[in-house]
């Protein structure tokens, strides 16, 4: 298989100009340019996805597990992420971002700003300085008065509980937040197959849970065939089981994102899904759900 079909969208490099930490990206999901901020420049992450399509990653010696060190050994410069911000921010607005170079060929009606979206090449929330970093985003926001666009947390959901996260978390609640949880299984079984974590399954259920219970969330589900399987009904019927049980303790879901692995993965035997196969798994989680289901494909 070939990757990526279509490079304005399916390519997203973290480099931009000479930014340490801020790439914008034209995404077909945001409908728009979302200006990623990428707080794990090490690709620290306590997650090794089969699907993972971080440039690299696959070539990564194992990293330290969850509750081990975190990034610190490529600290975060908050002063250059704040005036990198500022600064791509002001390439938008002014319109200089879709003159030359990849983002010259971005359709008219996506040169739009639509999220400024904490994600990039880990978990950001890994980052020991993740609370600070969410609150430069809160006050470029304000700053250039971008008051209809969204911040958007990308998280595995593994460190939610965490206190210097939860203090993110609040900035972000009163800054039009946004959280993305990944929840790619229905059973740990499946879980510790994909993720290859050291994280146990229930904390990770039990903070989208928690997360749920505080503000709508956004979950985020990859689904791949795996050694040229589609994902198992059963698995899929469990999966349906855990959003009923989000629900059913108090949580909300703004929306179920079901998507495919559109890049190179780490493994070779996770494979996209065909669009059909994306669409029947969406069909049947919003009909068994009644939740608001988005579906994507690989091109
Ligand atoms: S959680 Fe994201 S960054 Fe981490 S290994 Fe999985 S896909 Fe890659």
């Amino acid at each position: 298989m070939s990757f990526p079909a279509d490079p304005l969208f399916n390519s997203h490099p973290r480099s931009f100009a000479e930014n340490l930490y801020v790439y914008p990206v034209l995404s077909r999901r945001a409908g728009g340019i979302s200006l990623g901020i990428n707080l794990n420049r090490d690709k620290f992450c306590n997650f090794n996805c089969i699907y993972c399509q971080v440039d690299g990653k696959s070539r990564q010696e194992p990293r330290p597990r969850e509750d081990s060190k975190t990034n610190l050994d490529i600290e975060i410069e908050l002063p250059r992420l704040a005036e990198e911000l500022n600064r791509a921010i002001e390439e938008f607005t002014s319109g200089r971002l879709f003159q030359a170079g990849r983002f010259h060929r971005t359709p008219e009606s996506l040169r739009r700003l639509n999220d400024i979206a904490l994600s990039g090449d880990g978990e950001p929330t890994a980052c020991p300085k993740f609370a600070e970093a969410v609150a430069i985003c809160a006050e470029a926001r304000k700053r250039h008065h971008l008051d209809e666009v969204k911040l958007v947390l990308i998280t595995n959901a593994t460190l939610l509980h965490r206190s210097r996260v939860q203090q993110g978390l609040e900035i972000l609640d009163q800054n039009n937040g946004e959280i993305w949880a990944k929840l790619d299984a229905g059973t740990e079984d499946y879980y510790a197959d994909i993720a290859r974590s050291a994280v146990p399954w229930r904390q990770i259920l039990g903070n989208l849970q928690a997360s749920a219970q505080v503000r709508p969330i956004v979950i985020q589900t990859l689904f791949m065939r795996i050694h040229g399987e589609l994902p198992p009904s059963e698995e899929l019927a469990a999966y349906i089981e855990r959003l009923r049980e989000i629900v059913a303790g108090g949580g909300q879901i703004k929306l179920v994102q079901i998507h495919t692995i559109a890049r190179q993965p780490t493994e070779s035997y996770a494979e996209p899904l065909k669009n059909a196969e994306v669409d029947a798994i969406a069909e049947r989680i919003r009909c068994e759900t009644q939740l608001p289901v988005a579906a994507y494909y690989s091109e």
